[in-house]
């Protein structure tokens, strides 16, 4: 019995250690993975408007052309700067939101007030809304004042974000609705666009980091592929839900759930 069970006993011992291993050392594989492909996903984004910058100014120097001549040219430099900019910024804010959440920091948070927040927000993005020939107007399911707790900043960010994706993936004359109604719990906000629609596929890609439906469109309009991971990233620093439905060529609407505060009477 000894002989025998004693090989089969340390057999199974091997077996059952190397299985606990693998499993332990999985997440750790994971976040190795999802860090490297990060790095390696910003490092490209960083390289295509770093390259066109320099092939723009070796241009003007090859050529020998003259400030004047180069009006083009820094018009397209410009361009390409804007778009480092943004990347770098909406970067920043992704990896502040991203350390909040993991290490469980308190951002500073206040009682604000939603009507208020969206009139802001409809007046600001009235000019883009005109732009795109697009009608941008609030459609508010309450009398009362409407308040959560919350980061004011990062919560009118995530209303900015949606709402300019709501514009700009419109058609001619289209319309954008900001949505809001409560229930007993929870705020319910909506930006409802007439645009040209998600399918059901890429509805499950879009939250990821540098995703992007129309790579080369989206490009053009200076989007970093960032704007729907800060949404959901500032929509769960706030202990919220975010749903998205949408139809091909007829329009989406980004649901977005956060707790109220319920205002003793
Ligand atoms: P960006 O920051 O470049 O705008 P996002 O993360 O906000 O990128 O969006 C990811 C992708 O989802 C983009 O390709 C964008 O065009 C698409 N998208 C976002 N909102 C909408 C919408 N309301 N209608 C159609 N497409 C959308």
């Amino acid at each position: 019995m000894l002989l025998l069970g004693l090989p089969l006993l340390i057999i199974l011992v091997i077996i059952a250690s190397w299985y606990l291993a693998e499993k332990a050392i999985q997440p750790v594989y994971k976040s190795y993975q999802e860090m490297q492909q990060f790095s390696s996903d910003v490092a490209h984004e960083l390289r295509t408007p770093l390259s066109a910058i320099k092939a723009t100014i070796d241009s003007v120097i090859l050529n020998n052309l003259t400030l004047q001549d180069s009006q083009e040219t820094l018009k397209i430099i410009h361009r390409q700067n804007e778009r480092l900019i943004n990347l770098v910024k909406d970067l920043l804010i992704l990896t502040r939101l991203d350390s909040v959440l993991e290490n469980n920091y308190q951002i500073s948070k206040t009682k604000i007030n939603l009507l208020d927040l969206i009139n802001d927000l409809v007046e600001e993005l009235s000019c883009l809304a005109l732009e795109n020939n697009v009608n941008l107007r609030q459609e508010i399911k309450t009398n009362n004042d409407i308040f959560i707790f919350g980061n004011e900043e990062q919560i009118y960010r995530l209303l900015t974000n949606l709402t300019i994706n709501a514009i700009e993936n419109n058609q001619k004359n289209g319309q954008v609705i900001i949505f809001l109604e409560t229930d007993k719990q929870e705020v319910i906000i909506k930006v409802i666009d007439t645009g040209i629609g998600i399918n059901n596929t890429e509805q499950k890609l879009i939250f990821n980091r540098f995703y992007r439906i129309n790579k080369a469109r989206n490009r053009d309009k200076g989007g970093s592929g960032l704007g729907l991971s800060i949404v959901r990233s500032i929509v769960l620093n706030h202990h919220g839900k975010i749903a998205v439905e949408s139809r091909e060529n007829e329009g989406s609407t980004f649901i977005i759930y956060l707790p109220k505060i319920i205002e003793k009477s």
